[in-house]
């Protein structure tokens, strides 16, 4: 069986494939599917709403096992920004291309947290999966990683804005800390291992349906 992973971000698709690693389901990435890949509008209210939108996108096309996820990073002092925005915060026009860089992304969240104290710089890293399999939403979940936003930032590992993310529990960033310790506490790996159980108990309970649709 095979699994498409809806995501045209490399550097996601990297992480994903790392933590589906010997699990089960062949992954196969947009470039190496046959069918058509659609621009998809992230236009919905929160991460799982976006993250059903991209899975659905390639789901109707094909009965296969299809997941995305959408996430981001919540900064308390800023009321949750920015959220849903995270990929194109420093852009213009929400939205449109081209999508701003990580650096400029964590450029303006350092600036905009210019003053505030580490103890008040509280944030998360949410993701949620949705899973569809016989052109069908079977469900979404979701990992949340609480963590700090530093004064600067540091670490070559990872993307987006691991070098400024702190996890709890921890003194340097994701991108200082490096997947070893990133894979094993993060938003991404939780809602994988909970999107994993999902699929394993779902072909477990219906292995007819499942391999009808290879
Ligand atoms: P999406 O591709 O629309 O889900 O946008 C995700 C954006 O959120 C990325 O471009 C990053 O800016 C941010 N993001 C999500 N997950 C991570 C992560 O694990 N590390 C750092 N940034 C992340």
């Amino acid at each position: 069986m095979r699994l498409i992973v809806a995501t045209q971000n490399q550097k996601k698709l990297r992480e994903i494939r790392e933590l589906l690693a010997g699990f089960p389901l062949q992954v196969i990435s947009l470039k190496e599917w046959e069918g058509k890949v659609e621009e998809v509008v992230e236009d919905g209210k929160n991460f799982w709403e976006n993250a059903v939108k991209k899975t659905m996108a390639v789901a109707y096309q094909t009965p296969e096992w299809v997941l995305a996820d959408d996430s981001g990073l919540e900064v308390d002092a800023l009321n949750g920004a920015p959220g849903i925005f995270s990929a194109r915060f420093a852009g213009v026009g929400a939205g449109l291309k081209p999508a701003p860089t990580d650096e400029e992304n964590n450029q303006k969240l350092l600036q905009l947290l210019k003053g505030v104290p580490l103890e008040k710089r509280t944030a998360r890293f949410r993701c949620s999966v949705a899973i569809a399999h016989g052109k069908r939403l079977l469900g979404v979940v979701e990992g949340v990683c609480e963590g700090t936003i530093t004064l600067a930032s540091g670490g070559d590992y990872g993307f987006g804005y691991d070098p400024l993310f702190i996890p709890a529990g921890y003194k340097q960033t994701f991108a200082e800390l490096g997947p070893e310790v990133k894979h094993k506490i993060s938003h991404r790996w939780q809602a994988l291992a909970k999107a994993k159980d999902f699929i394993s108990e779902y072909v477990e309970k219906s292995p007819g349906r499942s391999s009808e649709a290879g």
